[in-house]
């Protein structure tokens, strides 16, 4: 592609110069060191959260009140195993604690703000320098890449809220790099339509978005028979990929999906390479805990609580926060070569898990999954549970879902929430996503 190559060698060098930014310099920073052994990586992660540890101790007053009630001096750590006797940093406290959190000599008018949502539906707002921003990204731009898009080729993106910040920034890093637009609060026949013909005209390579979002697509384009919208890889984001819905959409487009992790909070914690085995943890620019519940490390293969500590940002520090979701580390290198280690998949948000008579949590996720699997005839599924014994299925059906797998359906979930538990069916013409663009496959009420 001629023009994507002028973008990527021409115009961005020059325009990158004019505005001083050090996007680039990042870029080909992490493009090196993703090879880098895995010792290396590890010695380099520790030093930079030492750095930040002893930066945050002199000037940020939130943390040095927690440090010093937890006993920790940046000089005894050791090991990054070592941050863990600090406790673990919630939204709520960082809600209450905006004053002090952040650091000296970063006046908030200064830094770039956005929002994220959350799943009190409390909004949070965030706060990052113009360098930390340029560094995620760079890291952005680099996991792009490994989906065999080249910076400067257009881009067609799924996203909700069009307005939404993180989107807008996210779009300028990918600079020059001209997009066309599908809005997933509004994935309909006619939208789906206009957007081939969008992508006819631009002729992106890269079809990036929210995993159900993509799935959708891929039901339109296979229902409609559309052969208009044919990229060359496929990143799906921002929320758990299930596996029928992977195989949907990778069968629909005949290409493997590229599979990523993040947050507002933090940026890009995880994501898939060429070689599918599992998703690389971005290690140059976080430390990421998997806990489980009794505050210990999960081994190879077990759940646990996802807790990040950013290693870039000075202005906001996130040190032991957590994402509220939950992710399953995975033992071993990738065939890649490449030293960042891997993660298995996250299994849902915390807030997703349902709860069961006797107390127990299960993963709503994998009980669409299972349905999915099971039963004929469901499109969507998302489950709602009001109270321990109340369970709602809200479903988009089709011909196949008759009388019998409904009560097959309902025999399910009184095997999961016991006999007594009332579930009723909701069919529904469609399932609309959260005001954030992502949808929620389970909600759970129960305090
Ligand atoms: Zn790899």
């Amino acid at each position: 592609m001629m023009q994507a190559a002028l973008r990527r060698h021409l115009i961005e060098p020059f325009y990158e110069t004019a505005k001083g930014g050090a996007r680039l310099k990042y870029w080909k920073e992490l493009e090196q060191s993703q090879y880098l052994p895995a010792e290396v990586l590890s010695d380099r992660q520790l030093a930079r959260l030492k750095a930040l540890l002893s930066f945050v101790y002199e000037n940020n007053a939130f943390y040095r009140r927690r440090f010093d009630e937890a006993g920790l001096r940046p000089d005894d750590v050791r090991s990054v195993r070592d941050i863990g006797i600090l406790p673990v940093l919630t939204k709520e406290e960082i809600r209450e604690n905006m004053a002090t959190i952040i650091s000296r000599g970063f006046a908030t008018e200064g830094l770039l703000r956005f929002k994220t949502g959350g799943s009190m539906g409390k909004a949070l707002a965030l706060y990052i320098t113009e360098d930390c921003s340029e560094r995620r990204n760079a890291c952005a731009r680099r996991h792009d890449r490994w989906s065999g898009w080249e910076v400067g080729e257009p881009i067609g993106a799924l996203w909700g809220n069009v307005a939404d910040p993180t989107m807008k920034q996210r779009l300028r890093g990918m600079l020059l790099s001209p997009y066309i637009w599908l809005d997933t609060m509004e994935v309909t026949e006619r939208s789906v339509r206009a957007f081939e013909n969008d992508w006819k005209k631009a002729r992106p390579t890269l079809l990036f978005g929210h995993a159900h979002s993509l799935f959708l697509l891929a039901q339109y384009v296979q229902r409609l028979g559309i052969t208009g919208i044919a990229p060359k890889a496929i990143i799906s984001t921002s929320m758990m990929l299930l596996p029928s819905e992977r195989a949907l959409i990778e069968g629909v487009f005949g290409l493997r999906v590229f599979d990523r992790y993040g947050c507002e909070e933090v940026s890009l914690i995880a994501s898939e390479c060429e070689a599918h085995e599992g998703m690389h943890l971005n290690i140059e620019h976080l430390y990421i805990e998997f806990v489980k519940e009794d505050g210990t490390h999960a081994g190879a293969g077990e759940p646990g609580r996802i807790i990040v500590t950013d290693l870039m940002n000075y202005a906001m520090p996130f040190i032991r926060y957590n994402v509220e979701d939950v992710g399953v580390p995975k033992a071993g290198m990738c065939s890649c070569g490449r030293g960042m280690p891997l993660m298995e998949h996250v299994t849902g948000r915390v807030a997703d898990f349902l709860v069961k008579p006797d107390g127990s949590r299960v993963a709503g996720v994998s009980l669409i999954e299972n349905s999915l699997t099971k039963f004929p005839g469901i499109d969507q599924m998302q489950i709602v549970q009001e109270a321990v014994d109340a369970i709602i299925l809200r479903l988009v059906t089709g011909p196949a879902f008759t009388h019998r797998e409904a009560g097959a359906l309902t025999d399910y979930f009184h095997q999961v929430f016991g006999q007594k538990a009332c579930v009723r069916l909701e069919l529904t013409g469609e399932i609309k996503p959260e005001s954030s663009g992502k949808y929620r496959f389970s909600i759970c009420r129960v305090p």
